[in-house]
């Protein structure tokens, strides 16, 4: 690995580089978007890319963050994200959360905009969507009601990442209006596992929507096939690795 100036393991620092580049290939991520990892060597600290487009960012861009404050560590410092108070309020408010993606994916975002709609699990893969924690489908936080009908619907300050914590609550996902999602996970690899999969699961009620009435999992269900794919994560994760890696060369 190239050298960093983030602190946390090498094996962690591959891991981010990679999850950043995979979700680009994916199609996640376009010039916008970025996805952080608790810090394992430190809770009070996470790893972020200073402000890049995903699909460029590499270990040397990475950057250790406090989980308190959401600033960076080192004096100085390059430009950064303007969204990284959704990382660090959503790592004070959940200890067990180890890693967060924030994105605009496309057929998430009709979820985000059409009044009432509803994402909830409608293919086994995506069985995180409900179930323990999370409900019947992802919760939507409207940014008006904390920074008034006039923002950038940016979620530029610690208070608005804060309400945004409070919106996710137990929760692994949370939709942001207009705007697109926040999706959360204990471990890197299964975020971004979330990320793909959540992606998937709106297109197939896009899909399925005309030919007639959602039949979506149960809530049982949902619990049953997340607690089954996440344990399996480690194979897409390869896959995908392989050909974020072939798709952007380092
Ligand atoms: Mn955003």
């Amino acid at each position: 690995m190239t050298t960093t100036a983030a602190s946390a393991s090498a094996a962690l620092i591959e891991d981010l580089v990679d999850a950043n580049r995979i979700l680009a290939t994916q199609n996640i991520f376009d010039a916008f978007g970025h996805v952080s990892a608790r810090h394992d060597g430190d809770p009070q600290r996470f790893v972020l890319s200073r402000n890049l487009a995903p699909g460029r960012v590499a270990a040397a861009d990475l950057l250790d963050f406090a989980v308190e404050s959401g600033e960076p560590m080192a004096a100085d410092p390059p430009p950064l994200y303007l969204e990284r108070h959704i990382h660090s309020e959503i790592y004070k408010a959940r200890p067990e959360v180890m890693a967060v993606v924030h994105h605009h994916s496309p057929a998430v975002l009709p979820f985000a905009i059409a009044r009432g709609a509803r994402l909830q699990p409608v293919c086994h893969m995506a069985g995180f969507l409900g179930g323990a924690g999370q409900g019947e489908s992802p919760p939507l936080f409207e940014i008006r009601d904390h920074a008034g009908p006039a923002s950038d619907l940016l979620v530029r300050n610690r208070a608005l990442g804060a309400a945004l914590a409070q919106r996710l609550g137990a929760g692994r996902i949370v939709l942001m209006r207009g705007h697109g999602a926040t999706v959360v996970a204990e471990s890197l690899r299964v975020a971004v596992y979330r990320a793909i999969y959540a992606e998937l699961n709106a297109r197939l009620i896009l899909q399925a929507l005309p030919l007639g009435p959602l039949q979506a999992l149960s809530a049982e269900e949902a619990d049953a096939t997340r607690l089954t794919n996440e344990a399996q994560v480690a194979r897409p994760w390869a896959l995908w690795r392989e050909q974020s890696r072939r798709a952007t060369p380092a």
